[in-house]
């Protein structure tokens, strides 16, 4: 399973300090490439468990338009289907969402200053994506809400202005378009967050109520789900049930490891790409997923892809 989020040539200053982005003609590349040595599935297949010998499902997360006006039409070109995650907080109206904000920032000011604003400490991250798996993560829900608002009011920003300057969402009228280019609905939590820090009544409104959100908005049962950033630190105990209890049907993690064959789910890795060339694409999707997997097993780390549904004595996160 593999995962792209965005689709640009350049990538704007609300993006590019994410590395989520893939320019087009990479975009056209990678699946010229994979239509000759993979065949291409859909949710339906992945839950039946009716694969053929070389399945690849392409999902995306988020909400960036790109994905219905550049990825979607070169998806149907090659007959290949798609699920697409979403986020109410991504492709409502209202604020920039935190990541984009974030992005921006660091653009205007310098990733050291962002981070000791939002933390109140000398500055220790060289990335944003470090920034985000050290600083954001482990950030109680309710400061990780107010967030924005509170760096809009520090750094006095116009966070509705920014949404707008950028132009990079889909619409809640677009959704329902998405399944003429066969790319399903899949749930990303309503805030965008990371999982670990919801507990049961958060886990509520960020996961089960927002799949009925998505559900009256694309018309259809909402199935899947995939973790925001992708972690299996944020496969809890709560976040299990919530989403076994809601009907998910298959949960997504990224950490680019196997999902071993004959493999049934729920829980699948997938592979996160970006502009990649083709020569490095065996490489990206196959082989070092199979080693990642094996070192795991040396190491006694369980792949999570091959566990069912949690026991409720046991810890979701192998
Ligand atoms: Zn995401």
């Amino acid at each position: 399973v593999i995962l792209y989020h965005h689709f640009a040539v350049h990538p704007c200053r609300f993006v590019d300090q994410l590395g989520i982005a893939t320019p087009p003609d990479v975009f056209a590349a990678h699946l010229k490439w994979l239509s000759k040595r993979y065949d291409f599935v859909d949710l339906d297949a992945v839950l039946r468990g009716n694969l053929p010998k070389r399945p690849l499902l392409i999902t995306f997360d988020d909400g960036y338009r790109s994905v219905l006006d550049i990825a979607a039409p070169m998806l149907k070109e090659h007959r290949a289907p798609g699920v697409f995650f979403l986020s109410e907080r991504i492709i409502g109206d209202g604020a920039i969402p935190l990541d984009n904000l974030l992005s921006w920032l660091v653009n205007e000011h310098g990733l050291a200053k962002v981070e000791s604003t939002v933390t109140r400490n000398p500055p220790r991250c060289t990335t944003l994506p470090e920034f985000f798996d050290q600083c954001i993560a482990t950030m109680p829900y309710e400061r990780r809400n107010a967030l924005s608002a509170e760096l809009a009011s520090t750094l006095h920003l116009d966070l509705s202005a920014l949404r707008r300057e950028s132009g990079l969402y889909l619409r809640h009228d677009e959704v329902a378009r998405l399944h003429d280019f066969g790319v399903e609905v899949g749930n990303h939590t309503r805030s965008h967050v990371h999982c670990r820090s919801l507990d049961s009544a958060a886990a509520r409104v960020e996961i089960i109520e927002h799949k009925r959100f998505l559900e009256q908005l694309c018309g259809r049962p909402v199935r899947s789900f995939s973790f925001p950033y992708g972690s299996v630190a944020d496969a809890t105990i709560t976040i299990d049930r919530a989403l076994r209890e809601s009907g998910h049907e298959a949960i997504f993690l990224v950490e680019a490891r196997v999902n071993p064959r004959g493999h049934s789910g729920p829980y699948w890795h997938r592979v996160s790409m970006q502009a990649q060339p083709t020569s490095l694409l065996r490489r990206r999707i196959e082989v070092l997923p199979r080693l990642r997997s094996m070192r795991d097993g040396l190491r006694g780390r369980a792949n999570v892809a091959a566990r069912s549904w949690t026991m409720e004595s046991g810890h979701a996160a192998a």
